[in-house]
């Protein structure tokens, strides 16, 4: 084993603690001869008869009596030659300003009397203001290994070796968040609870005085933000003051502050640099698409006056705005009326604006409807065995039969009025009004599909039904037209 860069020593109570905290399995050995039993998790021993009943069995699910932890049973004869358990832990150690932290691979084995942890030496990190450094345990193509540094100061998720899935759990000691140097004093290590973060965390703190001084003024977002790998241009990390940091003044800043994240950071100078005077709370309107929504919307106001509006509203996007100023002018209404290009209740008059656009376009399919369904109606209505079948005579029928029955049909108005096809409803006598089933025909005079609730298929009745008025009415006209 080569000499690490520094010469750490690993905390005693690691090996106890890898047992109890990151041990995903957990074993009570037992020995039918000499009638000890011991738990791997807690260490606990026992002499078999006190407390365990005598039904213990190989690889049986028992509990520990001392820790209370779900526990398999194996019997100490048997051989335990697979049982071991690989990691990844991070440990830190102080020294004055300093903080080192190192990587260390384990692997818990079972096989002996008593469990055993092995430890190698992984990688090696120093954290003071002045420096951040990472070196890495290399392996030499061919054989051998050395300790190269490494300028990344992050940690790496465990890939890159075949092996690699062993040691993919990685995990922090965390009573050694108390061992960090004094070039750290001011961070704040609660809430980061993971072995990645909380080396990201110590790097940027320590390089970056702006770190400290953002989190103090109540930036955390940002700085977990930063510490996740995100950048931001509009944030000078190197900055030493907060106006030099944020880039803003100090009324900024504190209108920033509860807004605070570097989303809002962006889309606020996004804005500013299309000349949109906007607010921090404001940013939420320049989601997706905003550009062209506030292109429609600036027909009408400024931006400023738009986003001041959608403030007053309880339910109220850029897009939805946009939507609902297209669709008046759509409908000719008067833009220069204040009521309509500002109403009271933005969600109530979108609802109507969009009733009324849907009202004319089925009005304007009406007018060919009819004209696309005379071939049909020449037919009439036809009866037997106490079902019916009618061409549909108008748009708002096909409304209310997609309402009642739950299907799409409602969208096959314009397919009508185009004379692509003809739909007709087949009902109950009995009941001429309410939906039942519906049959779409093509112009040929064949079945295209005949559905009723929620798409359903036809029942026996009804197919026989709709198959007799194919052969007696549709098809027996078509031939007499020939
Ligand atoms: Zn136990």
């Amino acid at each position: 084993m080569v000499n690490t860069p520094y010469d750490l020593k690993r905390p005693k109570e690691l090996e106890e603690y890898i047992l109890q905290v990151a041990a995903d399995k957990s074993y009570l050995i037992f020995d039918k001869k000499a009638l000890t039993i011991i738990c791997t998790r807690c260490g606990a021993k026992r002499v078999w008869d006190q407390v365990y009943d005598s039904q213990l069995k190989h690889n049986m699910e028992h509990y520990c009596v001392d820790c209370g932890e779900t526990v398999t049973c194996k019997e100490k004869r048997y051989g335990r030659k697979k049982l071991t358990e690989r990691g990844r832990v991070l440990w830190m150690v102080a020294e004055e300003e300093k903080t080192y932290a190192q990587l260390d691979l384990y692997e818990i084995d079972y096989t002996g009397d008593e469990p055993k942890v092995w430890f190698v030496s992984d990688k090696q990190y120093l954290f003071t203001k002045a420096e951040q450094k990472r070196f890495d345990y290399v392996a030499i193509y061919g054989g051998g290994q050395y300790w190269a540094e490494v300028k990344s100061i992050t940690l790496p998720r465990a890939t890159g070796s075949m092996f690699s899935s062993y040691w993919d759990k990685t995990i922090l000691y965390m009573p050694s968040l108390k061992q960090i140097g004094t070039d750290l004093k001011y961070a704040d290590t609660t809430g980061w609870t993971d072995a990645y973060s909380i080396i990201e965390y110590f790097a940027n703190f320590t390089k970056y005085q702006s770190i400290e001084l953002l989190e103090k003024a109540g930036f955390r977002n940002i700085v977990e933000e930063k510490c996740a790998g995100r950048g931001c241009r509009h944030i000078n990390w190197r900055g030493k003051s907060l106006e030099k940091i944020l880039k803003m003044s100090k009324g900024q800043i504190k209108e920033f502050r509860p807004h605070e994240c570097m989303e809002t950071l962006e889309r606020y100078h996004e804005a500013r640099r299309y000349g949109i005077n906007v607010k921090f709370s404001q940013t939420g309107y320049l989601s997706w698409r905003w550009q062209e929504y506030l292109q429609t919307v600036c027909m009408y106001m400024t931006a400023e006056k738009a986003f001041e509006y959608l403030d007053k509203q309880k339910v109220g996007t850029l897009g939805i705005y946009a939507d609902y100023l297209k669709e008046c002018r759509q409908l000719g209404w008067d833009m220069k009326n204040r009521r309509i290009l500002r109403p009271k209740d933005l969600a109530e008059a979108h609802f109507i604006s969009s009733q009324q656009v849907e009202d004319n376009k089925n009005e304007l399919i009406q007018k060919n409807f009819v004209a696309g369904l005379t071939e049909i109606y020449d037919k009439g209505e036809f009866h037997l065995n106490g079902l019916m079948i009618r061409p549909a005579e108008n748009v708002w029928e096909l409304d209310k039969e997609s309402e009642k029955l739950r299907h799409c049909v409602r969208t096959y108005k314009e397919k009508v009025a185009k004379g692509k096809c003809a739909i007709l409803f087949v009902r109950m006598e009995a009941d001429p009004d309410t939906p039942y089933y519906t049959l779409e025909l093509s112009p040929e005079g064949k079945i295209v599909q005949c559905r009723g609730l929620l798409n359903c298929a036809m029942t026996d009745e009804v197919k026989e039904f709709v198959d007799t008025w194919l052969k007696k009415i549709v098809q027996q006209k078509q031939k007499g037209a020939a």
